[in-house]
């Protein structure tokens, strides 16, 4: 079997694309989970969307029940603990399909397999796991993730709420207030964040019986209007010393972990959320005339359906090749045993900087693919009768949660850096080789027509060089400083995400081989390997800009012009090609 590569370490070479994951890798059983999660939303989230957004009470809860009868509340959890044991890329699965019940429903259907049942699973005791897991896997108790307070947002770590030992040794007494927690108004189990005697910052299983524990008024939110949002205040909340999850003083590590896959699984929602754009936005084109022809014939709007496409293609393949890589680490050298919390956090751990880029690009691809829903309903688009306004609506959280996006950028770049350090990554190794390279010349881009994407392998290899340059110029301009320059480290970042995209497109499609020269997949991976160069190249320059000067300055610039070099290809006609093909799918085109 081929090493794993580790976290980041898609930055420093080339992958294999038969080690890639990819969506037409799953089973028949994924298949079915995925059939069978749709069905039961259209059948009976959907019909009650409006209740649902009438915040309808006790809704919710009776839905997410339902869907723990049928088995999708315990997907991801153990066989042993009463699950279904499938796995991760799986639970993404549920939560892309899941996408067709409306931001509400799937953002109270996320945060219970997600937040809400994670800690316990990844980080609780046998005897917490054994008393919890099954009754969450089936839906007899829903989860919830109290972190946020009012002065403790994206500076988690600085959270107020007291754990302090009571008297009796066997609890502690846990007091302060948190904010904006999902599913609060009915869950029944709170993971929740304090610091054990002010200081040692601990994760614990709170039962919402706990005498002290009170939940406040549903907050009236811009979207995901029907799902629930409270603050809970704890007022010497007993929880026994037995409810701690992980160790005391070690609550940064579920808080932090349980936020990596929180932000994958953000990424399936994005994915999921985005082909509803599509499967609404392509008929109304086609069925909306102006100027005696379907809009759809245009060419701007063809435009914004494919760039829908492009994205959503783009999250597809990273959201599930980052599964996989979880899931290899999780199985090797050995199938981790479900109860082995050290393994199963440190592979998620790994890959901290996949699932930061997973949030990132599912957010803003899905902002701009319900922007641009908005858009071709026109005038429509605004009023309330059409499913855009919503969809518009219930989008913007998704920068907002799980960790901005900007924290999320910088969490790229600070991870990086501290792996490089801690020698876990040998990214240092790789800034000094590109710095040797700047002046040598490139040979000429190999194209042979018995190799398809060949070209695009080649540019998303140079793309990496590219990146490597700007940010060993970065880091020589700035040194220990550089975490100051946000601006800097956030264009790196962007750098980094449209390289993880590309190279994910171009692996997936190679893998699948595409049968004919129109096939559309060939088209994206084409447009997605040759507008690299010019993103890289925008982005890039901008960073060596704010890095240096004079003569460095040209000799960095020049080294970046001969690694973004590239012939541009017909992108109008290749995009007409992805539009044509969504307007044939009736939606996204690749599914
Ligand atoms: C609908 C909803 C549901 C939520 N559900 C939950 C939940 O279930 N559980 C839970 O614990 N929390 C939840 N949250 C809270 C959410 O995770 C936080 O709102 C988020 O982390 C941001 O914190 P904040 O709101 O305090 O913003 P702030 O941290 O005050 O940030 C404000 C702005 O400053 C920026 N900023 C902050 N620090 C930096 C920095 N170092 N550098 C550059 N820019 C910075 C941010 O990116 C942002 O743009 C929810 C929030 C909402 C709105």
């Amino acid at each position: 079997m081929a090493t794993l590569p580790p976290g980041g370490g898609f930055l420093l070479g080339p992958t294999d694309p038969q080690h890639v994951f990819t969506p037409e890798d799953f089973t028949e059983e994924q298949r079915l989970l995925a059939a069978t999660t749709r069905h039961f939303v259209l059948n009976e989230v959907l019909p009650h969307l409006p209740a649902i957004e009438a915040k309808t009470p006790g809704l919710l809860p009776r839905l997410l029940k339902q869907a723990g009868a049928l088995g999708l509340l315990g997907v991801e959890i153990p066989t042993a603990y009463g699950g279904a044991g499938m796995g991760l890329a799986s639970g993404l699965l549920l939560l892309e399909t899941a996408a067709l019940g409306g931001g509400s429903f799937l953002v109270s259907l996320g945060d219970h397999v997600g937040i809400g049942t994670l800690p316990i699973l990844y980080f609780g005791s046998p005897a917490l796991r054994q008393t919890y897991l099954p009754a969450l896997a089936t839906g007899d108790k829903l989860g919830c993730y109290a972190l946020t307070e009012p002065q403790a947002g994206s500076d988690a770590l600085a959270v107020q709420t007291t754990a302090t030992l009571a008297p009796d040794g066997r609890h502690y007494l846990l007091s302060g207030t948190k904010i904006f927690v999902t599913n609060a108004g009915f869950a029944d189990l709170f993971t929740v964040f304090a610091k054990v005697d002010r200081a040692h910052f601990t994760a614990f299983v709170v039962e919402r019986q706990a005498p002290g524990l009170t939940v406040g008024k549903e907050e009236h939110k811009l979207g995901i209007v029907g799902s629930s949002t409270c603050a809970v205040t704890l007022d010497h909340v007993p929880v026994p010393v037995t409810h701690v999850l992980g160790e005391v003083g070690q609550g940064h590590r579920v808080a932090f972990n349980i936020l990596n896959v929180g932000r994958l699984k953000l990424g399936a929602g994005c994915l999921g959320s985005i082909k509803v754009v599509m499967a609404h936005a392509v008929p109304y084109a086609q069925q909306r005339r102006q100027f005696g022809r379907p809009i759809a014939s245009f060419g701007l709007i063809q435009h914004k359906l494919a760039e829908m496409a492009l994205r959503a293609y783009a999250l597809e393949s990273l959201v599930y090749r980052t599964a996989g890589l979880i899931e290899a680490r999780l199985a090797t050298p050995a199938p981790a045993a479900p109860d082995d919390h050290a393994r199963l956090s440190a592979s998620i751990e790994e890959y901290a900087i996949e699932c930061a880029i997973a949030k990132v690009f599912g957010s803003e691809a899905l902002d701009a693919a319900v922007d641009e829903m908005v858009q071709i309903y026109g005038g429509y688009g605004y009023m309330e009768e059409f499913p855009a306004a919503r969809a518009y609506r219930d989008a913007r959280i998704n920068r907002i949660f799980e960790g901005t996006n900007e924290i999320n950028r910088l969490l790229i770049l600070d991870t990086l850096q501290r792996r490089a350090s801690r020698n876990r990554l040998p990214l240092f190794d790789a800034l000094q080789r590109v710095g040797k390279t700047l002046l040598a010349p490139l040979p000429p881009l190999q194209d042979s027509e018995a190799a398809p994407l060949q070209v695009e392998q080649q540019l998303v290899e140079r793309g990496k060089q590219a990146v490597l340059l700007c940010a060993g110029a970065a880091v020589q301009a700035f040194g220990t400083e550089l975490a100051e320059q946000q601006e800097v480290l956030a264009l790196l970042a962007d750098m980094i995400i449209a390289v993880y995209a590309a190279e994910s497109v171009v692996l997936r499609t190679l893998k699948r081989c595409p049968s004919g020269e129109d096939d559309p997949r060939l088209a994206a991976a084409r447009l997605w390997g040759r507008e690299l160069p010019q993103r890289l190249a925008h982005l890039g320059s901008a960073v060596l800009a704010a890095s240096a000067q004079g003569d460095t300055l040209q000799t960095q610039l020049a080294a970046l012009q001969k690694l973004t070099r590239v012939t541009p290809v017909n992108s109008v006609a290749l995009r007409r090609r992805i539009a044509a093909a969504a307007l044939a799918a009736q939606g996204y085109p690749f599914g």
